[in-house]
């Protein structure tokens, strides 16, 4: 099933690209293997997926002990300082920079593991309160300036989660902004590869304004059964 799931997403993705002129080996797409077991995502790596997401530092850290496999990590969950931890030592990318203290623990657990950490800076382009990022512009500029300064850390792009909605308007406005603020800074010298923009129900959307990394797990692996630990699943 999984199987089946992950070519039927590849091949809309090859589409959507072909559709709107865009090569389709500069959208990646990301796993959210969140809340399932490690047989799931064994399954998909089986099957030719190697980029996984977790939202959560000790499901991240728990499941990448676990497992052997050469899998690129993806953190893409609310991050606290005191998680760092967990997070920095396994993942090649963090989706979820929302605020300078942060940044600042992570770059000091990356020195420590002699590491570079890829992160995004994480914008809330919804104006929903339930999610997380930064919508104040000038704050989203002084945290953009402070990573690049900030030797253990590497600024490769920006991440946001559309409305939840069916206006599919509302949906594309939150990633042509997060575009367009890219477009923004990269015109201002910034060094900025990537839009991390785009889940099951509007990775299609995301592809038509520009996402380089899609987050898809329902799509992949079923609904989420929140009653069950990924530990049982
Ligand atoms: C869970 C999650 C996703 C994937 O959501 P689906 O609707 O299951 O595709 C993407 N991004 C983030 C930040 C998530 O927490």
């Amino acid at each position: 099933m999984i199987e089946d799931n992950l070519n039927r997403i590849k091949e809309k993705i090859f589409n959507k690209c072909s559709e709107v002129n865009r090569n389709p080996a500069e959208v990646k797409l990301i796993a959210v293997s969140k809340n399932f077991g490690i047989g799931y995502i064994k399954e998909a790596f089986t099957a030719g997926q190697i980029d996984f997401g977790e939202n959560k530092p000790q499901e991240l850290d728990g499941k990448a002990k676990l497992i052997d496999e050469k899998i690129c990590w993806h953190f893409i969950g609310n991050l606290q300082r005191n998680k760092v931890k967990y997070v920095v030592k396994w993942a090649e990318f963090i989706h979820s920079v929302n605020s300078l203290s942060l940044a600042e623990e992570i770059n000091k657990r990356a020195e420590k593991l002699g590491k570079i950490q890829k992160v995004f800076v994480e914008i809330n382009t919804s104006g929903e309160s339930t999610k997380q990022g930064l919508t104040d512009e000038l704050e989203i500029e002084t945290l953009v300036y402070k990573i690049e300064e900030m030797k253990n850390l590497k600024l490769t792009g920006f991440m946001t989660m559309a409305p939840f909605t069916d206006d599919e308007n509302k949906v594309r406005k939150s990633f042509k902004f997060l575009r367009m603020l890219k477009d923004k800074f990269v015109k201002n010298g910034v060094e900025l590869k990537h839009l991390s923009m785009g889940m099951s129900a509007d990775y299609e959307i995301a592809i038509e304004e520009g996402a380089t990394m899609l987050r898809i797990g329902s799509a992949i692996f079923g609904q989420r059964d929140y009653s069950k630990s990924w530990k049982e699943l």
